[in-house]
């Protein structure tokens, strides 16, 4: 009899806390590998990553003060290829979050067939407080700190929440200039670049088209037709803002949207790409001209077909699992439903799709600019497009494959199908010495 997650944990020290997100993740993707009766070693290797680094460096701040930040990149697993993940500045940024979001990279690269490991990083900051200089100080500084902890064959950051192309080019530049060898390949260090630095068609978009291509792939089967659904989403930067976009141009009609600036409503639907110039400019949906202010607990309980979270880590607890009046809850975010939320959704019947295979396609089209950079190709958008729908639609089908091999809800068959590469290789490579 194998050990239990929890027993795992309890071993390698954790103090058990059912809130702790990244317990929480863990204790899904044990449970999975537990399932699938895999070896022991590996359940211990996907409990805890290889590495955590964690810097604090100083940056001189416009008024001639210096702030001391503290940053961190955690590379969780790099069996099947380099350590790869995004980057993200936002004042909740910890260990933890980090540790839970470089697990999710390990299984989403494995289950996007894309010959990486997992790693995240992150500095605990409100970038929108800082100005255009103190960013690109702040980035320039961090990715020095980080040294040679990152590399285009060791660990590949990209873009995530608070940051953009224009952190990426900065982390680009820099690792260039300290490192003098690395003129040729240097770029490939980073993807979500810039277009005319070494970036790729389609990287914006690409998260928010991956799940379109998902959700082609299986509402049939839930019977909601992608041309006349509704959907709401919370969240509004660049995940969310793609995909209500690429959503609407199908056809489908977003009724409601929750970010931190408050709620809005449209029975007749909200004009995706009014509210993208709205967010640039007052950087939140609040006091959207073309919708009605709603209170949030009112969001949830908004009627539709699809329910979106597109923004931060647990944002669908019991409470709101309760008032949320949809079919399908499609995770754009990285964890964004606890397990008690995923308890009272499945109670109610609301499918979830999981966040894994839904929002996959970032990292995948990272995948295509770092194989471009290293090639000296460039892409045409069609072809991105093209190649990011077959690997969405291949990662959907192991999904639904492992669902019926191992009986099991979406989420935990995600796992599994991430798993069973993972056990593959391990199984040829073995473990060193
Ligand atoms: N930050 C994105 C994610 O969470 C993209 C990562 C990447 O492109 O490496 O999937």
């Amino acid at each position: 009899m194998s050990e239990s997650p929890a027993m795992i944990m309890t071993h390698l020290g954790f103090r058990l806390d059912p809130n702790n997100l990244y317990q929480q993740v863990v204790t899904q993707v044990l449970e999975s590998a537990k399932r699938m009766e895999l070896p022991g070693y590996l359940q211990l290797l996907m409990a805890q990553p290889k590495n955590e680094v964690k810097v604090h460096f100083p940056v001189k701040m416009d008024n001639g003060h210096f702030t001391l930040f503290k940053g961190y990149r955690i590379q969780h697993n790099n069996l099947l290829g380099p350590y790869k993940g995004g980057i993200r500045y936002h004042p909740h940024v910890s260990l933890d979050h980090m540790k839970t979001l470089a697990l999710l990279m390990t299984m989403k690269c494995a289950l996007a067939d894309l010959p990486y490991g997992g790693s995240k990083g992150g500095v605990q900051v409100d970038p929108r407080k800082l100005s255009p200089n103190e960013l690109q100080t702040l980035t320039r500084r961090f990715t020095s700190a980080l040294g040679a902890n990152i590399g285009p064959d060791h660990d590949i950051p990209a873009p995530d929440i608070g940051t953009n192309a224009q952190t990426m080019a900065w982390m680009a530049d820099t690792y260039i200039n300290i490192n003098a060898g690395q003129r040729a390949n240097g770029m490939s260090v980073v993807t979500g670049k810039p277009l005319h630095f070494g970036g790729s068609e389609g990287r914006e978009k690409a998260t928010g088209q991956g799940l379109v291509y998902v959700l082609e792939e299986l509402l049939p089967e839930l019977g909601i037709e992608m041309e006349h659904m509704s959907f709401s989403l919370i969240g509004y930067g660049n995940v969310g803002s793609w995909t209500g976009r690429l959503l609407t141009r199908r056809g489908a009609k977003m009724k409601a949207v929750l970010d931190h600036t408050g709620a809005i409503f449209n029975s007749r639907g909200i004009d995706p790409q009014a509210l993208t110039a709205h967010v640039m400019e007052k950087g939140g949906v609040a006091g959207f001209a073309g919708a009605e202010p709603m209170a949030s607990e009112d969001f949830y309980g908004c009627p539709v077909d699809v329910f979106i979270p597109a923004a931060l880590e647990q944002m669908i607890d019991g409470k709101q699992a309760k008032l949320i009046q949809a079919k399908v809850v499609a995770e754009a975010a990285n964890a964004p439903t606890t397990p008690e939320g995923e308890r009272v959704l499945a109670s109610r019947g609301i499918a979830v799709l999981p966040a894994i295979l839904c929002n996959c396609g970032g990292v995948t089209v990272s995948y295509f600019e770092w194989k471009q950079n290293r090639q000296a190709e460039t892409w045409g958008l069609e072809r991105v497009d093209g190649e990011l729908r077959r690997h969405m639609r291949h990662a959907a089908f192991s999904v639904k494959e492992n669902a019926a091999k191992y009986k099991c809800d979406l989420r935990s068959a995600a796992y599994c199908a991430g798993l069973s590469r993972i056990a593959e290789v391990y199984g040829v490579r073995g473990i060193f010495p």
